[in-house]
């Protein structure tokens, strides 16, 4: 709490009391120690590719590069690693449009089946790289109105996120259903599951409840703050359940009309 006092003082110069004025200034300090928070996390996630990609030119280029082998194993490392960047910076853009209100819904009137198959498709041969099973259910004939691209990339970056965290010879599920004034496009994986503690901070920015695992995996840790701002942008609102081993159900909620 800051404080700011002022006597007050009457016609005649007399001390009659004096005014304090009480800020509570919890909430700047949050917001301030966030935006710290954040430019700490953006770089300490852009210097960790740009060490291995310097590291590993200057490891070739003082002889390593003779060894074929070897060459072609670091090469491999540098593509990653700057992959993972521009994913990153990527990410970073998206979610600085988002934040600053910049992006402009382009609704349309969706028709679930069409708009579907191109997702399902995509999903089947991502599922099958991993050998996990890639079932849908969809209500057909649904219509509901959405920014058609968008939604694609919540559902997208959900389905993703559902084959990363889980493991050979599991399930994902993809189920969109009508109900009387919204419409639930549910996402369930038989994997590895999120910890109870966890649940509430997965949709912050960078938050990972396994860092070292969702690097792996190529992630940047911002996918689910993405899709949070873009549905909440879409008036809907989105559910997490979970349970570790067992698997997770990510669930968009949007209303039919607008
Ligand atoms: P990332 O790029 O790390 O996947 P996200 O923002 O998409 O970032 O997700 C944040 C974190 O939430 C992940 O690092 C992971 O720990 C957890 N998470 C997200 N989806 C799932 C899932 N389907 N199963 C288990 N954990 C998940």
């Amino acid at each position: 709490i800051e404080v700011v006092g002022a006597p007050v003082i009457n016609d005649v110069k007399e001390l009659k009391g004096a005014v304090l004025v009480f800020h509570d200034i919890t909430e700047l300090k949050r917001v301030e120690q966030m935006r710290k928070d954040f430019v700490a996390n953006v770089s300490h996630e852009l210097k960790t590719p740009i060490t291995s990609i310097r590291g590993f030119s200057e490891t070739l280029l003082d002889g390593a590069m003779e060894d074929e082998e070897l060459c072609k194993q670091f090469l491999q490392i540098i593509l990653k690693e700057s992959t993972r960047l521009q994913a990153l910076v990527q990410d970073l853009l998206e979610l600085s449009k988002l934040e600053k209100e910049e992006m402009k819904l382009m609704l349309k009137t969706i028709h679930i089946d069409e708009w579907i198959t191109s997702i399902q498709t995509l999903m089947e041969q991502q599922a099958k790289a991993k050998s996990i099973s890639f079932q849908s259910t969809i209500d057909g004939g649904i219509t509901f109105i959405a920014d058609p691209d968008r939604m694609q990339q919540v559902v997208l970056n959900l389905l993703y996120n559902a084959i990363n965290y889980t493991g050979e010879g599991g399930t994902v599920t993809l189920r969109i259903e009508a109900k009387e004034s919204d419409i639930h496009i549910s996402i369930t994986d038989t994997g590895i599951g999120i910890p109870e503690d966890s649940i509430q901070r997965i949709f912050e920015r960078f938050y990972r409840v396994d860092r070292a695992r969702s690097r792996n995996t190529g992630g940047t840790g911002l996918g689910l703050a993405i899709v949070k701002h873009i549905v909440e942008a879409h008036k809907g609102k989105i559910l997490v359940e979970s349970m570790v081993n067992k698997g997770s159900t990510f669930t968009v909620i949007l209303p039919k009309e607008w």
